[in-house]
């Protein structure tokens, strides 16, 4: 059967065709190893390489050598969290998280509590997010790291990252954002936050392939590298900060959605909020007071939306739509357990069990959004 309308973008996207194109030589011809010397294969790989790196920092506006290529966000939340706070320790051992984060960066906190961390873990308002204000009357004296997400999976609610990054630089505290969600959705340039640390980004998110991503990590005057554990020991590639043969087809596809993704940025931005308004529309028109959207109104990623069907399961509803389309009752990541992000903006577990997620692609027109007319 040949689903009609995929509109789960937030988990992950498909790859673009040039993407795909791009990546295929890597995977046939160009085999060779980047790290290996003198030969055509070596060589055009790790030109490839370098390219990517490139176009990454291109659309996120940073120098190329401060871009390490990671498996994705997953890798980049551990890597950074774990490594700075190893190194900085001696210094202070409090941190700051809030609560609607990914896994991979709540669950890392947990572990570092269980190591002697002291954790504070920020509540988010009814959108979904916290203020500089939270954050700034959170900062004690021993705080040496924050880890506050650009924008939310599951609402696309934005935090105020520039005015923390103002806050954290003022302090001296190394701040990291999980920018996942962002990429490809909404500007994101680094060189206007010289208070952000580092961000975490993932290629599948925006059109690239799975198990690639990068951390930018933001270097120094003197173009050194804070002090960072490595997540992983061995060959020394990545200037010995994250060693393992470079995955060099993933790595060229990451660094085409990246060129993609800055090139349509403006379009895709007007595509997915005019896209949002259309289907907004639709689903007051047909369902009324039966459904409630959770999501802000403002400030948010474009194409996010959450919405309660009042008095619908929220898992048979999602598995009856299953032939027409693809939505989902929240986080791919957690869709085992109820929603810790909509518990976070107080709503009911019956409330959360009423949700669905509903996350658009610049790909689509809205045309193929009438689907929803005839529910
Ligand atoms: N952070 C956020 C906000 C995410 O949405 C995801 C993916 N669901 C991740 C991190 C993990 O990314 P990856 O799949 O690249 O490990």
């Amino acid at each position: 059967m040949i689903l009609l309308l995929y509109l789960d973008n937030s988990a992950t996207t498909p790859i673009h065709q040039e993407v795909k194109d791009a990546m295929l030589p890597f995977i046939l011809e160009q085999f060779g190893n980047p790290s290996s010397k003198y030969y055509e294969q070596a060589t055009t790989a790790k030109e490839a390489v370098k390219v990517a790196r490139s176009q990454v920092a291109k659309l996120i506006n940073c120098n190329p050598s401060e871009i390490l290529f990671t498996s994705g966000s997953t890798e980049s939340n551990n890597f950074v969290i774990k490594g700075i706070t190893d190194q900085q320790k001696t210094k202070g051992r409090h941190i700051i998280t809030t609560n609607v984060e990914h896994p991979s960066v709540l669950e890392v906190f947990k572990y570092l509590e269980t190591l002697g961390f002291e954790v504070t873990i920020l509540p988010v308002n009814q959108e979904g997010r916290i203020t500089a204000k939270q954050f700034k009357d959170a900062l004690k004296p021993e705080t040496i790291f924050a880890s506050i997400q650009w924008g939310n999976n599951e609402l696309g609610s934005l935090n105020p990252i520039k005015e923390i990054a103002e806050i954290s630089l003022t302090n001296s505290i190394f701040l990291h954002s999980d920018a996942t969600q962002v990429i490809g959705k909404i500007e994101v340039n680094l060189e206007e936050i010289p208070g952000l640390n580092s961000i975490s980004i993932s290629a599948h998110k925006y059109f690239g392939p799975k198990g690639v991503g990068a951390l930018f990590l933001r270097k120094d005057q003197y173009e050194l590298f804070p002090p960072i554990t490595p997540l992983l020991h061995g060959g020394g590639q990545e200037e010995g900060l994250r060693s393992g043969t470079l995955s060099v087809h993933n790595i060229v596809g990451l660094g085409k959605a990246s060129e993609i993704a800055l090139k349509n940025l403006v379009a895709h931005i007007n595509q997915l909020n005019s896209l949002e308004s259309y289907l907004i529309a639709i689903l007051k028109e047909k369902f009324g007071s039966n459904i409630k959207f959770n999501q802000p109104s403002s400030d948010k990623i474009p194409g996010i939306i959450s919405v309660q069907f009042i008095g619908l399961n929220n898992e048979i509803l999602v598995k009856r739509l299953s032939p027409i389309m693809a939505v989902s009752t929240g986080s791919a990541c957690s869709s085992a357990k109820p929603s810790h992000v909509l518990a976070a903006i107080g709503l009911t577990l019956n409330e959360i069990r009423q949700t669905i997620r509903i996350s658009l692609s610049p790909y689509i027109r809205e045309n193929d959004l009438n689907i929803f007319k005839n529910l």
